[in-house]
């Protein structure tokens, strides 16, 4: 089986295991944890990165970071996967959910200020804004920062699926009020499972740290004064998170090329779209799409039911959550861009590890099952 995003190991994972080991610091403490740490805030160019056992504890936290709480609103882009708009709802606040744009299939700006205007008329001002760069494409920043600034909403940045992307030469989870990286198994780079949390704020990286080992205070008893969560990244984990931070570029050129080469061998196919690259945008590839076109009889779904058949794992674009069972009963500001994009997107293959010959093959499958 060829799989849409496989965990690709280095070699470069074994020394820092090896340590953590023979050290005996296996669990939520330990040297590989603040290299790791280290090596974010280097890599994103943010004063303070704090390690965390998910991408989504990291919105988590950085949302209850940001002040969000019981009765707030905060604006979320329709097209993303459940976990960027869950946290929300954890803090007991409302997600307002906001339409994509057709260039960069993120958060569309003008619908954006609708909802923040409409929202403030109604006497209650989001309290943030979280902005996801789907599949490692930056989003319309120079539009959404100024909004963001001219209404003084804090911006959280879901870079789950961007590490290793760039919007104007500036690295994304690096611009906001508050980043967020995933290190899951399907990411660019993995720690098996963990996340990062990014932010310019001592404050907010002290408060993360605290939430995150059970709000314990620092008294030498058990004392607890607010609620906690055991949402830390084990020391195991993150030593795997090093040796994979050493490949991170490599990663990113693979993703590229992967991208590359199916746009070479299947743009000329009539009803096969690409999703291009803006100026000053720089996108890790973290999965291939296409969209396909209306008037041709193959539908995703088919495809991917053949290419599954042939022993190759594609899936649809992310569902919108104003269409989710969960969430279609929560404010939504937009037209049809997201559902646009779901039902005639499709994810390629596009794990790191492939190979030129798992390519051939799945390009000529594509051929093939596209006619039918
Ligand atoms: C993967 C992902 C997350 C969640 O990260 P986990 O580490 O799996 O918890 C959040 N948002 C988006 C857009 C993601 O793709």
């Amino acid at each position: 089986m060829i799989y849409l995003s496989a965990p690709h190991l280095t070699g470069e994972e074994q020394p820092y295991l090896q340590q953590v080991f023979e050290s005996n610091w296996i669990t939520s403490a330990g040297h590989c944890i603040d290299l790791l740490e280290q090596r974010f805030q280097e890599k994103l160019s943010v004063p303070y990165a704090v390690a965390l056992n998910s991408g989504t504890s990291a919105i988590h936290l950085g949302l209850k970071g940001l002040g969000i709480g019981a009765g707030d609103t905060v604006i979320s882009p329709t097209f993303t996967f459940v976990a960027s708009a869950n946290p929300i709802v954890y803090q007991q606040a409302t997600p307002i959910f906001v339409d994509s744009e057709p260039l960069t299939w993120n958060l569309d700006p003008v619908y954006l200020e609708e909802a923040i205007k409409t929202s403030i008329k109604k006497g209650k001002k989001p309290k943030a804004i979280v902005v996801v760069y789907l599949y490692g494409q930056p989003a319309q920043m120079e539009r959404i920062q100024a909004i963001a600034e001219h209404y003084d909403i804090p911006i959280l940045e879901d870079a789950a699926e961007a590490l290793g992307s760039s919007w104007q030469q500036q690295k994304l989870g690096g611009l906001g009020d508050v980043g967020v990286i995933s290190l899951n198994g399907n990411k660019i780079i993995t720690a098996s499972g963990g996340g990062i949390l990014l932010t310019k704020e001592e404050a907010i990286a002290q408060k993360v740290k605290f939430w995150a080992t059970q709000a314990r205070e620092p008294v030498p008893y058990y004392q607890h004064t607010t609620i906690g969560y055991n949402y830390s990244m084990s020391n195991v984990l993150a030593a795997i998170a090093c040796g994979q931070m050493e490949v991170l570029e490599d990663r990113v050129t693979k993703r590229r090329s992967i991208f590359q080469y199916y746009q070479k061998h299947l743009k000329e196919i009539a009803g096969i779209h690409f999703w291009e690259e803006p100026t000053g945008y720089f996108s890790n590839r973290w999965l291939s799409c296409i969209l396909l076109s209306k008037d041709i009889k193959c539908k995703p779904e088919q495809l991917i039911q053949s290419l599954w058949e042939a022993g190759i794992e594609a899936r649809r674009l992310w569902k919108p959550m104003h269409l989710q069972p969960l969430y279609n009963a929560y404010p939504y500001f937009g037209e049809q861009v997201a559902e646009d994009l779901f039902e005639r997107g499709l994810c390629l293959p596009s794990s790191s590890s492939l190979t030129e010959a798992q390519l051939d093959y799945i390009i000529e499958q594509i051929r093939t099952n596209i006619k039918k």
